[in-house]
């Protein structure tokens, strides 16, 4: 454990002396689960999200894109059902004021007290245990109870306060997650947004406009990648869990009559799978699928899934995926009063399509490929980040500073490959620690211009992950990258 730790702690330092990730408003003081990115975590971030694109929506004929607002009507989240129900049970420390998720309490110490079960059916005589209880306690997953169960949990396991040892809470309460607007001018309800708690909400009410709009017939899905706004107050590790974050959902409408909600399932858990170790090229043996119990799943949700990657503080939630049916298209369709129904163009049938949901934190893909890509070797640091996502593909290197036809050659080279790619140009310090710099930002390949360069016109391109080097004419130099890009 104090292993893993330290990993995560490594990884965390790494992202704030290369230029990675930053903690947010840090001149200030910091603001809690905020985070800036910077020079390197910003082209990786942008390279996560370009091939998401890519695949989810550029090489598929039956996805389009869609782009709505951040702040939006209040109506969607009451009819989402998100202003009633998306709040976390809050338990507050008397003592020291300390205030935290009542769950993650509770998860927390049974996983840390190993006599905690034996202690729990110490007190089954106790009527008020109920056994729902005591099965959240084995399982370590205290999801689906009530707040009235979860403090009454806090006050029997005698948990103390991971602040200050104290036992001096206040009851477990409900804190709503989304973040409210006051628009304009105009007081009271009328006036009031919300910034947007996901982006699946813009998708399902944009439905008629996309359909109305464009070419689409079922089956077919909406993908949106966008900021997301939860006040969470829970410490998240490093961007896991922040209050702003970026989100990649897809919403997969069908006709339930006509398509079989499990096959379609089951599809979007390989091409979900695929992704991640194919296109990221992150290590299958440290993923996993979790179903969703019955107490954690929302009442809507026919069946839902995680896939979950093993970070250094666990396996956590990668990316869920949820079959939804027409939930939230119902209720848009009742509250709203417009009709959201779309027409076989062969019946003549009206259909309320159903929905699969494959829903992802970016933030948290970003966090598995610099975890996956850590490497420490003997006397270097590397990020082994596949190319296509390693925030400079190409460095290029005169062999020294102060040799002017050397520096110019370079620069020639600089420029030509900018065309193509992320480059940077660095001549400073000696080349053996230029590489090292490089290896640790993750930069495949580094270009060098010595001497020879000069005569024939050749450079040493040299390769992060084995470090050997391989004399290329530079003419050849973009295909040469190109090639090895797609490979
Ligand atoms: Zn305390």
């Amino acid at each position: 454990m104090a292993e893993k730790n330290d990993l995560m702690e490594k990884i965390v330092s790494l992202c704030k002396r290369r230029g990675f990730i930053y903690p947010g408003s840090e001149i200030y003081g910091g603001l809690a689960n905020t985070y800036d990115y910077g020079p390197m975590g910003t082209e990786l971030l942008r390279n996560i999200k370009n091939l998401w694109w890519k695949y989810f929506v550029q090489k598929r004929s039956d996805m389009v894109g869609l782009d709505a607002s951040l702040i939006s009507h209040h109506k969607i989240w009451e009819a989402s059902g998100h202003v009633a129900g998306f709040a976390d049970a809050m338990i507050d420390c008397k003592n020291c004021k300390a205030r935290m998720r009542a769950d993650h309490l509770i998860e927390n110490f049974i996983e840390t007290n190993a006599d905690v079960i034996a202690r729990s059916t110490t007190i089954v005589g106790d009527e008020a245990i109920s056994k729902k209880i005591l099965s959240a306690v084995s399982k370590s997953k205290v999801e689906g109870l009530s707040v009235e169960e979860l403090s009454l949990l806090v006050e029997k396991l005698k948990i103390p306060c991971p602040n200050c040892e104290k036992r001096n809470w206040t009851p477990v309460r409900k804190f709503n997650l989304l973040f409210p607007v006051q628009l304009g001018i105009v007081e009271g309800e009328g006036g009031m947004g919300y910034l947007r708690g996901e982006t699946a909400q813009g998708i399902f009410i944009n439905f008629r406009n996309v359909v109305d709009s464009t070419r689409v017939r079922l089956p077919f899905g909406i993908a949106q990648m966008g900021k997301s706004f939860r006040n969470e107050i829970t410490p998240g590790n490093s961007v896991f869990r922040t209050i702003e974050f970026e989100q990649g959902e897809i919403e997969y409408f069908f006709d339930p009559d006509n398509a079989s909600w499990n096959e379609l399932f089951e599809k979007w858990k390989n091409t979900m799978w695929d992704f991640v170790t194919r296109e990221l090229r992150v290590m299958a043996t440290n993923l996993r699928w979790r179903v969703h119990t019955n107490e954690e799943r929302s009442f809507y949700s026919e069946r839902t899934e995680d896939l979950e990657y093993k970070f250094p503080f666990g396996f956590k939630e990668l990316w869920g995926l949820a079959y939804r049916t027409n939930y939230d298209l119902t209720q848009h369709m009742n509250i709203s009063k417009k009709d959201l129904t779309i027409t076989d163009p062969h019946t003549g049938k009206k259909i309320l399509p159903h929905v699969i949901e494959p829903a992802v934190g970016i933030n948290r893909l970003l966090l598995m490929v610099l975890v996956d890509a850590y490497t420490e070797e003997e006397k270097r640091v590397v990020l082994k980040l596949h190319p296509r996502i390693a925030p400079y593909k190409v460095a290029v290197f005169p062999l020294l500073a102060n040799k002017e036809n050397l520096v110019e050659k370079a620069k020639e080279i600089y420029d030509d490959l900018k065309e193509h790619f992320m480059v940077v140009l660095d001549d400073r310090g000696n080349i053996g620690k230029r590489y090292l710099a490089q290896d640790e930002i993750g930069t495949p390949w580094c270009v060098t211009v010595d001497f020879d360069s000069l005569e024939d016109d050749m450079v040493t391109v040299r390769d992060r992950n084995t470090t050997q080097q391989e004399r290329v004419p530079i003419k050849n130099l973009s295909n040469y990258f190109h090639n090895k890009l797609d490979s």
